[in-house]
């Protein structure tokens, strides 16, 4: 009796903080109302490439996650994608889903909304799956669509984006298999997408723009910066002010300013893989910080200022980045 009043709680305070926008827009992407525990502040762990049944170290991130949580205060958590190795889910009851979420993310810090978006690995499975609302059911946590809209306390807007549609490479290898359902024809999709995304943010008045996708913009690491996304989505983000680009896929931690915007690129991508010593490139002036273990971040907003912190496995901060900016007021 006391673990089903403890759920019901949980339940209770996750419909409570979050609610689907059905409100009129220009825009088609899906905009999630997401109010802050703490007016005024907004904060929350961003973590990417994990779901390995809690083996290869993804238990001891997911420890060190909850720590760093519990400290923070944490409103919910971003995952930047390749939520389930190897190859995606199977299916909605695939088992996988308990054995590397719900069962590894037990810290009550992390009883809280997950919003997910997909990698690359999570389209060699049943990517249908992972959008279910069944999923919900099984774990109420779970909050997982292709391309969405975080409007967080009105601090900030985070726009979550799928970025393996627009990946050439993965439409002609004959390695893996990848399900498009939904996605094809690609060139038509993706640059749908990129109108949705221009027109929310056009439209955007938060005070913060923060934008998620699975691959990097600018990376050193294994597969580097991903081309398609710097000729089709940087010019965008760069357009319309986005101060932050978070994104998983190199298994690393890293920090990468931009060279012609404030833009700052964050690389998540090290919930359990990391691939040490495969790094090119380290010497770019505009490199702030590489760690190829494995680990997670943290974001700490208020309406002026921002506090990007990097943690190895042992919860240890290896890299702290901040900006404060000055926000217009009207005087009337
Ligand atoms: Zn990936």
């Amino acid at each position: 009796m006391a673990v089903f009043c403890k759920e019901s709680m949980v339940m209770f305070l996750l419909v409570a903080s979050f609610s689907i926008s059905y409100c009129s827009s220009a825009t088609r992407l899906k905009k999630i109302d997401h109010s802050a525990k703490d007016n005024g502040n907004l904060r929350f762990l961003v973590v990417g490439d994990w779901g390995r049944k809690g083996d290869y170290n993804q238990s001891v991130v997911a420890f060190q996650m909850g720590r760093i949580g519990e400290k923070l205060d944490i409103d919910f958590v971003v995952s930047t994608g390749d939520n389930f190795y190897t190859n995606g889910l199977t299916g909605e009851d695939d088992r996988n889903f308990l054995e590397s979420f719900s069962n590894v993310y037990k810290a009550k810090s992390l009883q809280t909304l997950w919003y997910t978006v997909l990698g690359n690995h999570d389209y060699r499975g049943d990517a249908l799956a992972q959008l279910s609302p069944y999923l919900r059911k099984i774990d109420s946590r779970w909050i997982c669509l292709r391309s969405f809209i975080i409007n967080a306390a009105e601090i900030a807007e985070i726009f979550m984006v799928d970025t393996t549609p627009f990946v050439k490479e993965y439409f002609v290898e004959t390695e893996h298999t990848y399900d498009w359902r939904n996605v094809m024809p690609q060139k038509t999709y993706t640059q749908n997408l990129l109108n949705d995304l221009e027109n929310a943010l056009s439209e955007s008045t938060a005070k913060w723009k923060i934008v998620v996708g699975h691959h990097a913009i600018r990376s050193v690491g294994h597969h580097g910066d991903t081309n398609e996304l710097v000729e089709r989505l940087l010019p965008i983000l760069r357009a319309y002010d986005v101060d932050l680009y978070m994104n998983g896929h190199d298994h690393c931690l890293e920090h990468i300013s931009d060279t012609e915007s404030p833009i700052q690129f964050l690389t998540s991508g090290a919930g359990s893989k990391a691939w040490r010593g495969d790094v090119k490139g380290l010497n770019n002036e505009e490199m702030k910080f590489f760690y190829d273990g494995q680990g997670f971040m943290s974001v700490q907003l208020t309406p002026t200022h921002v506090e990007i912190e990097f943690y190895d496995v042992f919860g240890k901060v290896l890299h702290r980045w901040s900006r404060s900016k000055h926000l217009l007021h009207s005087i009337i």
